[in-house]
């Protein structure tokens, strides 16, 4: 507990120092000037480090600057803002003492000086001093927890979109995604694709080489055709199961057959064997697109659903015809 006494008089500093002092207040700092005061706090230092004061004592009448001007400049400093000042003056004028206020004190003491009067504002303006710290260290706590929280929320968020096994977006973001760029598509009058993919022959690839395998494999396949995908807009999701779907804004119907034939190119690329695939000794996908087209105003009736049945049914398409290939609608 560190009390700071800022008096020109040798002796109004001495008696101030040892009435604390004998009272068990030990750390005392005597200063005789607001110069030396705003020394000892380092008002002007760069640095970091600035002591720690829980009360400053400082009389009004000082040569060059007097009490009111020191205690207005202490209190402007962010760091001393909360440390009480109690002034000591002759001068008990009500006029007087509204200053000593407006400058920022909390109290005042009439000179001369007596000790019970001394002792008992030291007491109450050390006890205030107490409160407004750990006010503080509280507003901190709350404030680092409210932070906590904030980075809580976003982590939920992130997991609450992201496919567990496959670690890329899940149906539910997807459905998010599809519905705004939805929205984007007929504002901008732009085409949208989609591609809907679904592994081949997938049931006896987890019978042949069992559902860890099977799992390993859906890992793979969503790497890479999520590394197919180049525009910032692409989106490749984790639909259910052994399928994905990708939505493709501002991508005409070519430019989504386009996409969806690298994504097989990828995953045959990836050269998974699956010896009791029937249609071929490697894994394959099929894969369906159907685009929505803006600028076509006989399609503004359409709805995201009805284009995602559109894929599915170009999906249906590609198994029918043999499975690992591309269809459109
Ligand atoms: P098709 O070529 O007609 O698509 O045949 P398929 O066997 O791939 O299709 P089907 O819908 O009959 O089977 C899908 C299989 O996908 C069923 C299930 O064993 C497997 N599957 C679905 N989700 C997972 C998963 O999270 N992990 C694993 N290992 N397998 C899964
Ligand atoms: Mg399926
Ligand atoms: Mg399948």
């Amino acid at each position: 507990m560190a009390i700071l006494i800022v008096d020109d008089s040798k002796f109004s500093r001495s008696v101030t120092e040892s009435i604390l002092n004998l009272n068990g207040y030990h750390n005392t700092v005597p200063v005789a000037s607001a110069r030396q005061a705003f020394a000892y706090l380092r008002l002007d230092d760069v640095s970091e480090y600035r002591p720690d004061i829980d009360l400053i004592v400082m009389d009004i009448i000082m040569p060059e600057i007097d009490g009111m001007e020191a205690c207005r400049i202490i209190k402007a400093n962010t760091y001393y803002k909360d440390v009480p000042v109690i002034m000591i003056t002759a001068n008990t004028e009500v006029q007087r003492i509204e200053q000593a206020f407006a400058a920022g004190a909390m109290d005042y003491i009439p000179k001369p000086l007596h000790e019970i009067e001394l002792l008992a504002r030291v007491r109450s303006a050390l006890k205030l001093k107490k409160e407004i710290d750990g006010r503080k260290a509280h507003e901190q706590q709350l404030l680092t927890l409210m932070r906590e929280l904030e980075q809580a929320k976003e982590q939920f968020k992130r997991l609450c979109s992201i496919d567990g096994l496959t670690g890329i977006p899940n149906r539910r973001h997807f459905d998010e995604v599809l519905t705004k760029e939805w929205r984007r598509a007929k504002r901008n009058n732009q085409p949208l694709s989609l591609i809907l993919l679904d592994i081949d022959c997938f049931k006896s690839y987890n019978d042949t080489y069992g559902h860890l395998s099977g799992d390993d494999c859906l890992k793979q396949v969503a790497q890479a055709i999520s590394q197919v995908l180049a525009r910032p807009g692409d989106l490749v999701a984790r639909y259910g199961g052994e399928e994905f779907v990708t939505v493709l804004p501002a991508t005409d119907n070519p430019g989504g057959l386009f996409m969806a034939e690298k994504m097989r190119c990828a995953i045959t690329s990836l050269q998974i064997p699956h010896i009791d695939s029937v249609f071929s000794k490697i894994l394959t996908a099929s894969l369906g697109v159907a685009t929505f087209l803006a600028a076509d105003k006989s399609n503004l009736l359409l709805n995201p659903e009805e284009l995602l049945r559109m894929a599915d049914e170009a999906l249906y398409k590609a198994k029918k015809a043999g499975r690992n290939r591309v269809c459109s609608c």
